[in-house]
């Protein structure tokens, strides 16, 4: 029996960020993102029969967000494949939620922290699991927002990466040492569920 004085128990939610066919496949597709697709498909199967939630955080661009399309070109525009989640993924209309998004993170505008709180029968999620895409851009910038809004966080390092090595290496010793990421194998994410 627990104890009254034990830690809170988690209560995760796993976001999928940015697991789309234009950051896969299309305009900024990225090779090293094809070893993260079965340990997402993993950690995602063991979040359904374990009734975690799962949040598809995915990039949904207008032609007027200037900041990225200067920088980045239209990518993932709505409407189009592109902005659509990766066949390998797709979620389950029946329990999986889609935010779309128009910024790195998946917090940015999107009602994400509202939708969190609604969780687990409105007692929220504690917890998130990041994987997707890029360790070092929405993955980081996604885990800021965790990091301000008191949840804790795991990265899963295996479910995560970005267009080279040292961006994803940098990006995961960011978001452990400046946010307190804890840093995990798929496996033992699944294990810990
Ligand atoms: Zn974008």
């Amino acid at each position: 029996m627990a104890r009254q004085s034990r830690k809170e128990q988690a209560r995760y939610a796993i976001l999928v960020v940015d697991m789309l066919n234009d950051f896969v496949y299309g305009k900024l597709k990225c090779a090293r993102a094809a070893r993260v697709i079965p340990n997402i498909r993993r950690l995602v199967a063991a979040a359904h029969e374990k009734g975690v939630p799962v949040f598809f955080c995915n990039d949904e661009h207008l032609p007027i967000d200037t900041y990225e399309m200067k920088l980045w070109g239209p990518h993932a525009m709505k409407g189009t494949k592109g902005a659509q989640t990766i066949e390998e993924l797709r979620p389950d209309d029946r329990v999986d939620y889609v935010i779309p998004k128009r910024a790195y993170s998946a917090f940015d505008g999107t009602g994400l922290d509202r939708a969190l709180k609604g969780v687990y029968g409105g007692k929220g999620a504690n917890a998130v699991v990041i994987t997707g895409l890029h360790t070092n851009i929405c993955d980081r910038h996604t885990a800021y927002d965790a990091f301000v809004r008191n949840l804790d966080i795991v990265v899963a390092e295996d479910g995560v990466d970005a267009f080279t090595e040292h961006d994803h290496v940098s990006g995961l010793e960011y978001m452990k040492n400046v946010y307190g990421a804890k840093v995990k194998t798929t496996s033992n994410i699944i294990r810990s569920l």
